[in-house]
């Protein structure tokens, strides 16, 4: 029999578990709602994995939760907390992208992930801090300041997705979204030992959520487990009339393939991810989760990605031009910060970007600018575009000789904060392996897989498009005989 205490440690259980709770009457969202914010308040100043808590909404939110499961309307996520990434839209509540630019914005509407999770029952607890206009990998340039990694405070959560990745971690929220524009969704999953999944481009509606690199950019839940994502991915997935790149294709339950066996799944090992670069340490846990894969009888097999060394090359003419785009809408006028007393309109414009904007925000909008000027269009744009296409060739070979492809998330384990920031270059290493699943516009996943010295590491699965629930039902096996995803860091148990 559990003790009384012992039951009320809310944060120690999956949204599944949670779920069943609420609808037995076991626990109210109110709260469930109150625990979780006075997690928030009793252990973010350690972390700064929030930017806006919205505690009164929240409560609102939980109030007609319960009254939906008492009145019988209520759905599988019915008065469940979760917090959202501070880059989707949300009506009423700041909306900041991690910037000064947009620090004062309060958004007019909800992005409709938002939307969608609001219909689903879903109570908000907060905004979570994240790399100014999810560009980065460590979250330290966020203008809110970096945040820190549950597992070790010294180190960063990783990013852009890194304040979500850290309240999950710290178990301050449940689950959270993100979104993955190189691998922002599952580069810090795997800094914090937690799991997450970027759906295919064009699953999950990009309305509302503030425009990165538009070819790339993916909404996704990040969570404790596989199981948890299969029912937030249920709620965020579908088409969206307000999104032209969005699918109108229809949504399986995502926990309806959890539990196959995966005798004869077929797992491509590509040689370039277990290459140099590769921390020996991670490479010994990736190993050691392959071999629970065997025993759960699946078969490994060697492929190649000959042009995976072009990603991130590619994805940093890609991704920087679509973004110099994207920003031009922050000019001082329309919303956003604008300068102090400026003598003219152009003034307006430059001093209100130039104040507004951080330093890597910037560093990108100059080389996507300089990439798509007239001259070099066709040296650097063009020319990303198709290798593009001969990296996602890559995946459409291998995908006929395998099921899913499985190596490192990333190369190494959390890094000390402030020990990459002079070298954007080694920084943007730190995605090789998330980029080209981007690129190609696929279906990935990151799950905690073990640690070294006491840090997480995440084993990636990559699938071919609309395989999410392949990729869930893969994941969830590992789970059901591994309890990695289960851990928490001592600091806040
Ligand atoms: N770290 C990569 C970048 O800085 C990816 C970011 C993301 O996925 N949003 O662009």
């Amino acid at each position: 029999m559990m003790s009384q205490k012992e039951m009320k440690k809310y944060h120690e259980k999956t949204i599944a578990e949670l779920s069943t709770m609420l609808q037995a009457g076991e626990v109210t969202s109110v709260e469930l709602t109150q625990y979780f914010l006075n997690r928030i308040k009793a252990h973010d100043g350690r972390l700064n994995s929030f930017i806006t808590v919205t505690e009164e909404l929240a409560l609102a939110a939980a109030k007609d939760a319960d009254a939906a499961i008492k009145n019988g309307t209520a759905g599988p996520l019915t008065g469940v907390p979760i917090a959202h990434k501070d880059i989707f839209c949300t009506q009423g509540v700041r909306t900041s992208c991690g910037s000064k630019m947009l620090d004062n914005f309060i958004s007019p509407y909800d992005a409709t992930v938002v939307t969608k999770m609001k219909q689903a029952g879903v109570v908000m607890l907060g905004k979570t801090n994240m790399d100014e206009f999810a560009m980065g990998s460590s979250n330290e340039t966020s203008f809110y300041g970096a945040v820190k990694n549950p597992w070790n405070t010294d180190t960063v959560p990783g990013g852009s997705s890194g304040g979500s990745a850290a309240a999950v971690a710290a178990r301050l929220a449940p689950a959270a979204t993100g979104t993955d524009t190189g691998g922002s969704i599952r580069q810090p999953a795997s800094m914090c030992g937690i799991t997450g999944i970027k759906p295919t481009y064009g699953r999950v509606s990009r309305y509302g959520m503030i425009a990165f690199a538009s070819s790339l950019d993916q909404a996704g839940p990040m969570g404790q487990s596989a199981h948890d994502c299969a029912l937030l991915l249920n709620a965020m997935a579908g088409f969206d009339e307000k999104d032209s790149t969005c699918l109108d294709m229809e949504v399986p339950d995502y926990t309806a393939e959890l539990d196959k066996p995966l005798k004869g799944l077929r797992i491509g090992l590509p040689k370039e991810y277990f290459g140099e670069g590769l921390n020996v340490d991670v490479e010994k846990v990736i190993r050691a989760a392959l071999d629970e894969y065997k025993k759960l009888g699946a078969e490994l097999v060697d492929i190649e990605l000959p042009n995976s060394g072009l990603s991130v090359p590619v994805y940093y003419v890609v991704a920087p031009a679509e973004c110099s785009a994207n920003l031009s809408r922050f000019d001082g006028v329309r919303y956003g910060y604008r300068c102090e007393n400026p003598v003219d309109l152009m003034d307006l414009y430059t001093r209100s970007r130039g104040e507004g904007f951080g330093a890597e925000v910037k560093r990108r909008i100059m080389v996507g600018t300089y990439a798509l000027s007239s001259g070099y269009y066709d040296a650097y744009y063009l020319k990303s575009q198709q290798l593009r296409h001969k990296i996602s060739d890559d995946f459409k070979n291998a995908f006929e000789k395998v099921d899913v492809i499985m190596g490192p998330t990333a190369p190494d384990t959390a890094f000390n904060i402030g020990e990459k920031s002079d070298d954007p270059i080694s920084m943007y290493l730190s995605d090789i392996y998330t980029i080209a699943v981007n690129l190609a516009g696929l279906p990935g996943m990151s799950v905690p897989a073990g640690f070294v010295n006491g840090k997480p590491v995440g084993l990636q699965i990559a699938g071919n498009y609309f395989k999410e629930s392949q990729l869930l039902n893969v994941a969830h096996q590992y789970q059901l005989h591994t309890d990695w995803h289960r851990a928490i860091p001592e600091a806040f148990v």
